[in-house]
């Protein structure tokens, strides 16, 4: 743990700064994912390597992928229909084209989704929800201490 860190770094990052650049949300150095640029994917890096704020104890879950999904769907037929209709290439420069941009797009933008998300857990401090199993077990031991506390009385 580095302790040169401004907590207010948090504040003064912006959330789409930080998405785009893929930001440590705690002390704001780039080390949000593995690779730089797109060689390394979308994955997150295991914990930051400027303060070592664990990036696997947040959870984005499935969201940006299926929500990036339906958008670059969306964005490269519209693109491709057009090219199709105004100037109708050949079969080969829609493949040359709409294949890689689809990959690279789909990898940058899941990267900004992903940081955005993982800055907003950060921030708001965001858990998964308590089981049902667990709450039966907290409120069965509070219960059992208002018991003792009655006796006693
Ligand atoms: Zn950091």
């Amino acid at each position: 743990m580095n302790d040169s860190i401004d907590p207010d770094i948090k504040e003064r990052q912006s959330l789409i700064a930080a998405a785009f650049f893929g930001n440590c949300p705690r002390c704001a150095e780039r080390t949000l994912f593995d690779g730089v640029m797109i060689g390394g994917g979308a994955n997150f890096a295991p914990k930051c390597t400027h303060c070592d704020l664990d990036y696997d104890a947040f959870n984005v879950g499935d969201g940006p992928a299926a929500f990036i999904t339906f958008l670059m769907g969306a964005l490269i037929v519209t693109l491709a229909l057009t090219l199709e209709l105004s100037l109708q290439p050949p079969f080969y420069v829609h493949v040359l084209l709409w294949v890689p941009l689809t990959i690279v797009m789909t990898i940058l933008s899941l990267r900004v989704a992903k940081g955005a998300l993982i800055t907003l857990e950060y921030r708001n401090k965001a858990k998964e929800a308590v089981s049902a199993a667990v709450k039966e077990i907290v409120s069965a031991d509070e219960k059992e201490a208002l018991s003792t506390d009655g006796n006693d009385a």
